[in-house]
């Protein structure tokens, strides 16, 4: 056994992750009057959050008319049928509610001439049911509106006397014997001290898991540490199959250009100069849904007309634009590209990859953000003691796809609402759980190998050998061969764990250690990915399978469900199919929300 000293740390309880989701759940937890500590691996507003740009969605109506049935409506088919339809209920009622609290808090939201919160358009985002033309229901902070969301929460928690703890990264749950989570193990980073939080709720905010990818749009950080832990728990993670891929990523750094580049009069060409989206979508080329694009872009680099080197990217072409309308409607795209490709747009294209953008899956919740476990029997039993929030979690409001700005939305909501539960569940009075020392120890060995690890593979070879294989085999573009071909090599990957070397043994600083750390929780999320991808054999949202194309109701309208222990066991669960108010109490008329083809 490890002989480890530890701090230990008591609290009603403990939120891991400050990004929007985060914050908002921790804030929500301190106004209860629960104790309650935000624990989380970068400072606060450093959270992935920070870079969200476009903007929050709630049917406020303040740019002419609009209803939350509406914003259902959009959700529920943007999911292509796959959300549960509870959540999306609740996130599309309760969304304007939470705008306004933001708005109270003190998130400086753009104006409107006459003082209203302004909101713009976004993709999917329509009026009568799909019927009338796009809505403005996005609500905005300039373009930083995630920076503005995250510093307004942090300071509002720090004024609700939530205590943080900066810098501290979270490493393993500590389970109870009757499956209670009981606590969780963090290194502090600074110091290198090890610290046990004890807690009656730990709520997972971890973020999404981007990095499992070669190209994404996420932070360094988005590295799925709530996924991982959830895997070691022996719990199930949900729906990992769903990843968006966004098509203009930077190549190399993954940053994103906007779906405005193309809007202005850009074009993407292939190793041979050609223009080749006018061969695959003759009317709206260039300008086709994002995964169409992003489907033809792999389609010419899988055929050996890609550009540069290793012919494994795309040019985007902004050069034939006049430099005016480049300074004057794309100035932070110019920049991006100068600064992440060494590219003078007026002058050179832009190498672009079609770039992973959000993960859809995550740990499964009920729409109060209770992390399930679910059995035969009960597919919607609940995993006492045990959170899950924003885009580490999976309620599940964006199914199979996600509309743009309905994350921002779902962060707010759903940390709100697990708030309002804890508040509820979590018994003031009671002692907080000791977590089993069995617990603590078995954590604390996990830890200790990792930093003794001898192996031959150093971490960051391993970690590129998973995302090129993530890249190209669990892509916006499958088939049977690719994904079969895929989960063989992941899971000879995930068998280099055991051979990983890690050649920095102290405990203060070591980035080398706790890359190794994300390294063990991005491959369960990557696992689970690929095998849940592997197994489902129909096209729906973001998981477009060459071999099966069409959605398929009958047989996979059902969550997937992902136990990542060295290997992946699959199971699934229904899909829940009703609202939370009947039609006849002002709900939304069943009728509206048949599953129908998708078509925009
Ligand atoms: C470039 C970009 C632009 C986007 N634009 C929009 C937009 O305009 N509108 C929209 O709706 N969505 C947008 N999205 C999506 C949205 O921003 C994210 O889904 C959302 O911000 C995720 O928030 P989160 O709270 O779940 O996690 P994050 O903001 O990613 O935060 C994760 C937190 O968990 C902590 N953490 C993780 N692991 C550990 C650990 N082991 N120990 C301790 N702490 C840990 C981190 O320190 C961090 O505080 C965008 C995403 C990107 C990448």
């Amino acid at each position: 056994m490890a002989a480890y000293e530890y701090e230990t740390h008591d609290y009603d309880v403990v939120v891991v992750g400050a990004g929007g989701s985060g914050l908002r759940a921790t804030l929500g937890m301190a106004e209860q009057g629960l104790r309650t500590a935000c624990v989380t691996k970068v400072f606060p507003t450093r959270s992935h959050t920070v870079a969200a740009q476009g903007g929050i969605a709630a049917s406020l109506g303040n740019m002419g008319p609009d209803h939350w049935q509406w914003h259902m409506y959009d959700t529920v088919k943007g999911s292509d049928w796959l959300g549960d339809v509870d959540a999306m209920e609740y996130l599309s009622r309760e969304a304007p509610q939470a705008v306004y609290e933001l708005e109270h808090y003190g998130v400086p939201f753009s104006r409107t001439e006459d003082g209203r919160i302004y909101q713009r358009p976004f993709g999917g985002h329509t009026t009568e049911f799909g019927e009338g033309p796009p809505v403005q229901r996005t609500a905005a902070a300039a373009d930083r509106t995630g920076h503005a969301i995250l510093h307004t929460l942090y300071g509002q928690s720090l004024k609700q006397k939530a205590e943080f703890f900066i810098e501290y990264f979270a490493i393993d749950l500590l389970m109870g014997d009757d499956g209670r989570c009981e606590g969780v193990l963090c290194w502090k980073l600074d110091d290198g001290t090890l610290h046990v939080f004890s807690a009656k709720m730990v709520v997972l905010a971890t973020g999404g898991y981007g990095r499992a990818y070669f190209s994404a749009t996420s932070a360094h950080t988005c590295t799925g540490d709530g996924g991982g832990m959830i895997a070691r728990a022996g719990l199930p993670l949900q729906d990992m199959e769903f990843v968006q891929f966004h098509p203009t990523g930077i190549y190399g750094s993954g940053c994103l250009i906007t779906e405005g580049a193309r809007g202005e009069g850009g074009y993407l060409t292939n190793s041979e100069g050609e223009r080749f989206m006018e061969r695959y979508a003759p009317t709206y080329k260039d300008l086709a849904s994002r995964d169409v694009v992003s489907r033809c872009m792999t389609v010419e680099i899988r055929e050996g007309r890609g550009v540069g080197p290793n012919k494994d990217h795309i040019h985007l072409h902004l050069n034939h634009l006049p430099p005016e309308t480049l300074a004057e409607r794309l100035p932070g795209i110019s920049e991006s590209a100068r600064i992440f490709a060494g590219v003078d747009v007026t002058k050179e294209p832009i190498p672009v990859l079609p770039t992973v953008h959000y993960n859809m899956g995550g740990i499964p919740t009920n729409y109060w953000g209770e992390v399930l476990n679910p059995t035969e029997d009960d597919p919607d039993r609940v995993a006492p003691g045990l959170m899950a929030v924003g885009e580490a979690g999976c309620a599940s409001v964006h199914g199979a796809n996600r509309l743009g700005s309905n994350s921002l939305i779902d962060l707010v909501v759903f940390g709100r609402a697990a708030a309002i539960r804890a508040g509820k569940v979590v018994d003031r009075d009671a002692p907080v759980p000791t977590p089993k020392k069995a617990a603590i120890e078995k954590a604390l060995d996990r830890f200790d190998s990792i930093r003794h690890a001898k192996g031959g593979t150093p971490t960051a070879e391993l970690r590129l050998e998973m995302q090129k294989t993530m890249q190209e085999d669990a892509a916006v573009f499958r088939t049977e061969e690719t994904l079969a071909k895929g989960l063989e090599r992941m899971n000879s990957i995930a068998g280099k764990l055991d051979d990983l070397s890690v050649t920095d043994r102290s405990l203060i600083w070591n980035s080398d250690l706790m890359e190794t750390l994300e390294l063990t929780n991005l491959m369960p999320n990557a696992l689970a990915t690929i095998a849940g991808a592997e197994a489902r054999k129909e096209s729906r949202g973001a998981h477009a399978h060459e071999d099966h194309p069409d959605r398929d109701d009958e047989n996979w309208r059902v969550h997937t469900l992902a136990r990542v222990n060295g290997k992946v066991e699959l199971d699934y669960r229904p899909v829940h199919l009703n609202p939370l108010m009947g039609h006849n109490e002002g709900g939304i008329d069943l009728e509206r929300i048949k599953p129908k083809a998708r078509v925009y």
